[in-house]
């Protein structure tokens, strides 16, 4: 029997389970890479993501050569022919992989005719296994992101005293909301220059004639293991003191904060979870780093993180199509093109992603994607742009943040109420307002902040489903107060909004 071992793009990491599963004869276990030019057609994906993910594969496969496996790397158009010529110049009888993360591409797998049998090995990058999260989801009747979080530092054991929470709190989350205060100085991201493997996936993408996203130059996201440990040493020594107080907060000009950026990282497999979480506790534990950060950061990614692959794994497969609002407008053309709005707080925002690839979390939460829940764009259309436009998205991470989190689509799975905004919360929460033109106190008139008209016409389209939530009866109470002809002035100033 000859195995051979298929390593994904998003997969790669020396003790990646399909890797562990076969350790014995390296030289003679080939094993495959596939770089698949008929997969990127399938979306206009940000040009940094394409450089990112085949720029890590390429060093990857190097790495595995270097430690005597024998590597093939493919550039093919598509994967089955690939596959298959492989398989017969090797004579392989079994291919191994790691099931894939995302579910269309492990049903796009299953559909595959391939000369040898298949087998899929469970994925060791997710903390819970599906049968795990399962048993939990089992064992309770509403699916509290809390109550999750508390189970994984329990069993974990991740900054416990016995069976307490350290600091007496399972949660910090209120010293997490500061507003910015005007002298704010957020550190410099580490980033990197391109090396020649990467230089040259540079050269490859620009060469295909596909449709593409944002800008591929200059490209600064690190590519191996290494650089991606630099990231996380760089985030531990200069962001984490501050991570938490200033976690919600939004500057013009300044779009990483004290944010770590290795979800890239994370979800390609050069880092994982644990080794994360672990180093982030060890720094609590080392520099008396402040509870409310380090808390913060560990619940982001041993909550948030295994609670959002969790969900995806659990969800019918038509949870992606959810519309409980059933919103039906198309996305406004200036998130494919920043240049199109001068909406202070959305322009920056959209021309960072242009760039990058990267925004943080409550810029894609309050900003993105709460403009296109008020304005009723179709879930599935702000589903497809993120996952153009973000340099870490992926099926299952987008799924439940869009589709879930951030459009409400699923009706209260995931969130217990929408999360949708006026500017009142965004001149809070940042300093966009104040240079914008819009006015951020005014509702309707030629200045009134768009944010401010839609979120009124939003409350009041959907209020009878709203208030069946229980969680939005302040709100509901204001709209009831509001004065009709002002209510009419709103719903007719977005409706012709809508229509330009
Ligand atoms: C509408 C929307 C779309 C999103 N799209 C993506 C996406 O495509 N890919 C992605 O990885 N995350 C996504 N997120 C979650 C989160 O915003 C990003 O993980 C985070 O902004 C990445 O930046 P960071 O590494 O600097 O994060 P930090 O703020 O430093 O947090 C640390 C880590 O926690 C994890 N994390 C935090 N929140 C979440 C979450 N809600 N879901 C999953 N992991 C989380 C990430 O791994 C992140 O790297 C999305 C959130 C929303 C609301
Ligand atoms: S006034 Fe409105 S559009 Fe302008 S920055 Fe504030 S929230 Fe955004």
């Amino acid at each position: 029997m000859t195995i051979g071992i298929w390593i994904l793009g998003d997969q790669l990491h020396s003790q990646q389970a399909a890797l562990l599963s076969y350790q014995n004869n390296k030289q003679q276990t080939p094993i495959i890479f596939i770089e698949c030019l008929n997969y990127i057609k399938k979306r206009p994906y940000h040009q940094q993501k394409l450089v990112l993910v085949f720029s890590a594969m390429r060093h990857f496969a190097e790495e595995l050569k270097s430690q005597g496996w024998s590597v093939t790397y493919k550039i093919a158009q598509d994967f089955e022919t690939a596959l298959n010529h492989w398989i017969k110049t090797n004579a392989i009888t079994e291919l191994r992989l790691v099931t894939p993360y995302d579910r269309p591409f492990l049903k796009l797998i299953q559909n595959f005719q391939l000369d040898c049998n298949i087998k899929f090995i469970p994925n060791n990058h997710f903390l819970w296994t599906q049968a795990e999260f399962k048993q939990w989801t089992d064992s309770r009747k509403r699916l509290l992101l809390e109550d999750f979080y508390r189970e994984g530092r329990k069993r974990f054991n991740i900054l416990m005293e016995s069976d307490q929470p350290i600091g007496g709190q399972w949660n910090f989350d209120k010293q997490n909301r500061n507003p910015p205060k005007k002298s704010l100085n957020p550190p410099t991201p580490l980033w990197f220059e391109p090396d020649e493997i990467t230089q040259q996936v540079i050269k490859d993408i620009k060469s295909y004639k596909i449709e593409t996203y944002g800008k591929i130059e200059p490209f600064k996201w690190g590519v191996t293991r290494s650089q991606a440990l630099q990231v996380l040493e760089h985030f531990l020594a200069n962001n984490l003191n501050h991570f938490g107080t200033y976690q919600d907060a939004m500057i013009v000009g300044e779009y990483t904060m004290w944010h770590s950026l290795i979800s890239p990282y994370l979800n390609l497999g050069l880092l994982t979870p644990l080794e994360v979480i672990k180093s982030v506790e060890k720094a609590y534990y080392e520099f008396d780093y402040p509870l409310n950060s380090v808390e913060g950061l560990i619940r982001q990614i041993l909550g948030w993180r295994e609670y959002m692959y969790g969900i995806y794994q659990l969800m019918d497969d038509d949870y992606a199509d959810k519309n409980w609002f059933n919103h039906q407008e198309e996305l406004p053309e200036f998130y494919w093109d920043s240049s199109q709005t001068d909406m202070n707080c959305l322009k920056p925002i959209l021309q960072q992603v242009e760039e990058t690839g990267y925004a943080h979390h409550i810029q894609r939460l309050m900003i993105l994607s709460n403009f296109a829940l008020i304005v009723g764009v179709s879930p599935q259309a702000i589903n497809d742009w993120f996952h153009s436009a973000f340099i870490d998205a992926y099926d299952w991470v987008m799924v439940p943040n869009v589709i879930g989190m951030g459009q409400f689509a699923d009706g209260g799975i995931l969130a217990s109420k929408p999360y949708a905004a006026s500017a009142n919360y965004i001149n809070k929460m940042s300093d966009y307002c104040k240079s914008c033109v819009y006015k951020h106190n005014q509702r309707t008139g030629e200045k009134a902040c768009p944010f401010n008209f839609f979120y009124w016409d939003f409350l009041s389209r959907h209020q009878l489903q709203l208030k069946a939530l229980g969680r939005m009866n302040l709100v509901l109470a204001n709209l009831k107060k509001m004065d009709t002809v002002e209510l009419e002035k709103i719903q007719s100033q977005a409706q012709q909004w809508r229509e330009a």
